[in-house]
């Protein structure tokens, strides 16, 4: 299989050099000439597959130039008990009839993002080694704080690799934040940045731009890439889960092959929403796919009215996984969207980031909708539908996942829509326990602002356990204290890696 760039067909690239480059030299998002479709039979077979043979079979459609032995390795060195703390990885939990909770958050960092980032290095590093690669690489992240912590674990001491995470000093969770300045590791560093996660993500985007800056640090023996979730390596693992989630449904009989499904999603990065769509395409047989946000309610006016414009106002909200105005994997759907006319995709963004907004055309809207629907939560009524999540089905979802929740119901009212859904969720509400404790308890009750002091709360509230990765945060030792303006990314990049002359 081979790729091209979102802005140009000019490229073929096979797949490991997809993952060696992270994002392509124009500027644009590589994508498959063609998305794999799985035949009747084949999505038969899968059923009685444990998940890592249905892992390892996407992986083959995707990945065609590395041998199968080698995806089997990956997948094992990813996906074992020592690193998750759910045998079945992907969990699909049954709250009533129609909604089945899929969670994705049992890996070593709590969140979602250690789906693929468990996964990536391995593939990565074996890419290296099947291209007789000489240098090393040199990933870099801008998190809005589950990605980070992601990325770190992942990276930590993988030889021939070094990560370097930016992550904005006021946009992410107390308990995000601990996780990251305690990373252990030789090949981490992790640095704060004034500003919101698009300051971050917009001085990474830069310091891909800067050849001069990429030639340095291939002096060193290094290249760049990506562990965003730009890099094609990062959706093909999320791509799986929601093939899988629907598999599980079919085995315990709680769908049929030829029944639709509706799929919720709270969004940021519009990551996690287009591996749902790729899903689909690919065979599963999804009837809308629900794009919940928080307040940065940008991609719900995108899809209701096919204006995107970031030129608003930006929120810290109790959800800041999505605190994020510029929807980097929206590239991708667009150039569905413009029927593979990448001359279309060039302009929108090239008008996204010199005005702050672009609009697609009316085809391309009907389009859009015809697939996704799209609804947001504020923080009150995220706090509501954690509560009200609680007293109904006795469940305890993250804020993220209580924003998917809100938009959820309020589809449901407003469409009279009654088909089976999955609603994805993406964090452990251990994660944000301060937020989590003030929807059960009321935030009069909940006068600690220490997140990490009321993890013990949650857990007799709640009668669970703490999450083993969050459970020894508060003895572990600060070992990254670097804040720097986004004017200093490429400097400090410089330093790291003690370049001259940048
Ligand atoms: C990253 C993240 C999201 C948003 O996912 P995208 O792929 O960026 O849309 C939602 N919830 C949590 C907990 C996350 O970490």
């Amino acid at each position: 299989m081979l790729y091209h760039s979102t802005r140009g067909k000019d490229l073929q690239i096979p797949s490991m050099e997809v993952i060696k480059q992270g994002t392509a030299p124009d500027g644009g998002l590589y994508i498959p000439y063609k998305i794999p479709e799985l035949s009747v039979v084949e999505l038969k077979e899968m059923k009685g597959m444990t998940y890592h043979e249905r892992v390892v079979r996407i992986l083959s459609l995707f990945l065609t130039d590395y041998p199968e032995e080698d995806l089997i390795d990956c997948v094992h060195a990813a996906y074992n008990t020592n690193k998750f703390t759910n045998p079945e990885f992907a969990p699909v939990v049954k709250l009533d009839e129609n909604l089945f909770v899929l969670e994705l958050w049992h890996g070593p960092t709590c969140a979602f993002k250690d789906m693929a980032l468990q996964l990536l290095p391995h593939m990565l590093i074996t890419a290296l080694e099947r291209t007789d690669e000489e240098s090393g690489v040199v990933v870099l992240v801008a998190t809005s704080g589950d990605t980070g912590k992601a990325a770190l674990e992942g990276f930590k001491d993988v030889p021939g690799t070094h990560v370097v995470v930016f992550y904005p000093n006021q946009g992410v969770s107390a308990i995000q934040k601990i996780q990251m300045i305690t990373q252990e590791g030789s090949n981490v560093d992790v640095i704060a940045v004034e500003g919101n996660f698009d300051s971050a993500q917009s001085g990474v985007k830069a310091i891909f731009a800067d050849e001069s800056l990429k030639r340095s640090i291939e002096r060193k023996g290094y290249r760049l890439s990506s562990a965003n979730s730009i890099n094609w390596g990062r959706l093909i693992p999320q791509v799986v889960y929601y093939i899988s989630a629907w598999l599980d449904l079919l085995k315990t009989g709680e769908a049929e092959e030829d029944q639709l499904i509706d799929v919720v999603v709270p969004t940021g990065n519009f990551g996690n929403i287009l591996a749902a769509y790729y899903a689909k395409k690919m065979g599963v047989p999804i009837h809308r796919l629900i794009c919940a946000s928080n307040s940065n309610n940008v991609l719900t006016d995108f899809i209701n009215t096919g204006l995107y414009n970031r030129n608003r106002k930006f929120y810290k909200t109790i959800s800041p996984s999505m605190d994020i105005l510029i929807s980097s994997n929206m590239e991708r759907l667009l150039f569905d969207l413009a029927d593979r006319d990448f001359e279309k995709v060039r302009v929108w963004m090239e008008e996204l980031s010199l005005n702050g907004y672009y609009a697609i055309d009316d085809y391309g809207l009907n389009k859009l909708r015809s697939e996704f629907w799209a609804g947001y939560a504020d923080d009150v009524q995220t706090l509501q539908a954690i509560r009200s999540t609680y007293d109904a089905y006795g469940y305890l979802l993250d804020p993220h996942t209580a924003v998917g929740m809100h938009v959820y119901d309020q589809y449901r009212r407003q469409t009279g829509d009654d088909h089976k859904t999955i609603l994805v969720s993406t964090a452990s509400p251990f994660k944000f326990a301060g937020d989590v404790l003030r929807a059960l308890l009321g935030s009069v009750a909940v006068t600690d602002t220490d997140d990490i002091g009321l993890l013990d709360k949650l857990s007799r509230v709640a009668n669970m356990p703490i999450p083993p990765p969050l459970a020894n945060l508060k003895d572990k030792r600060v070992r990254h204290k670097t804040v720097c303006q986004q004017s200093q990314m490429k400097k400090i990049l410089a330093d790291i890696f003690q370049l001259n002359g940048v």
